[in-house]
């Protein structure tokens, strides 16, 4: 058991949506926050990581900090999605094993299993099959991280752990009809298309592939316990345990957003991998379980939306 009060814990991507999640739940652990404006760090850049790392001292890391991005992003930018992520994970490890920090949490994503993985997905599957192509850049570098961390624990001993998060939605997104996640994507294409009572659009893919969605705070009180409660270097499943559709979570959103036109599918578009449902028997296991149901969060996701169109459309290059 860590306890974290009086912890100086930097989360590095605070600004991201899992990093401003973060920053809503680590006062309440008597931890202060430690975080660094992106324009004060370039965390891809190893000297800087260096220098700040030995000036700042923490006494923990949390790695949720990533170039991320939906289906679309990923494949216009697998360059950026693989250089940015491992330089990252390797700056922050590498540096953070030598100022002797307490313990580090890695955050990767479920997109690291193979397409056809077995479902409900265990950490077993992890490199026993091939990726699914249109984030496989992505993936990769995310795999290098888990094995980063793995290695250091068994080089070093140091205490690097890893959460791998299903699909994460909420407050504090980044809102792009092409460069988002389903759900912001979705959000604001029917926002605009209530508004300007278009009768038809389009929703990417044929409707069909299985996402489990968790919101973020419920994912932030994950990686709290994690923090507190877990050791070992195997990869921690976080996911809410719920599957929806792609279609089904089309027509809940039209709902929220009060769009009242046809939705559309194009297949021209890609799916992705069709199913991937996490077997987050680790998480439960530990007594966590996820307190905000879809509808409730997808509700209150949009009202921040409504409240924050300005900044929920920036351009994070690194959330
Ligand atoms: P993924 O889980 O890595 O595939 O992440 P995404 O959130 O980008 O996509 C999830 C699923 O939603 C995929 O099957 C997409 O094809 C589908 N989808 C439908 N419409 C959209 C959209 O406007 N944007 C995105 N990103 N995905 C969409």
């Amino acid at each position: 058991m860590l306890s974290l009060r009086n912890k100086r814990i930097w989360v590095a991507g605070h600004q991201g949506l899992v990093g401003q999640a973060l920053v809503r739940a680590l006062p309440a652990t008597g931890a202060s926050v430690l975080t660094v404006p992106r324009f004060a760090l370039d965390m891809r850049e190893q000297q800087a990581v260096r220098h700040w790392l030995r000036q700042n001292n923490p006494d923990v890391a949390i790695i949720a900090a990533a170039t991320v991005g939906g289906i679309g992003d990923n494949q216009a930018r697998p360059a950026d999605f693989i250089y940015d992520n491992m330089m990252i994970a390797a700056n922050i490890m590498h540096e953070s094993a030598h100022i002797g920090l307490e313990k580090l949490l890695f955050l990767g994503s479920s997109c690291i299993y193979p397409r056809d993985a077995m479902q409900p997905i265990g950490p077993e599957s992890l490199l026993s099959g091939p990726l699914e192509p249109s984030n496989e850049a992505y993936a990769v570098a995310k795999i290098a991280g888990i094995k980063m961390a793995q290695s250091y624990a068994r080089q070093y001993g140091c205490r690097f752990i890893s959460a791998m998060p299903c699909n994460l939605y909420g407050p504090g997104d980044r809102f792009d009809m092409k460069r988002s996640h389903v759900i912001p994507a979705l959000m604001m294409k029917m926002d605009v298309a209530r508004r300007q009572r278009q009768s038809a659009l389009e929703v990417w893919g044929t409707g069909t592939p299985l996402r489990e969605f968790l919101h973020v705070d419920d994912l932030a009180a994950a990686l709290i316990l994690l923090l507190q409660t877990h050791e070992g270097t195997e990869p921690v499943n976080v996911g809410s345990g719920q599957e929806i559709s792609i279609a089904d979570l089309a027509t809940l959103i039209a709902e929220i957003t009060g769009y009242e036109g046809d939705i559309r599918f194009s297949p021209a578009y890609p799916d992705g991998t069709p199913r991937k449902i996490l077997d987050s028997a680790v998480m439960r296991g530990l007594g966590w379980r996820p307190e905000i149901d879809l509808r409730r969060g997808l509700m209150q996701t949009y009202d921040w939306f409504l409240q924050n169109k300005a900044s929920a459309a920036e351009d994070h290059y690194v959330a």
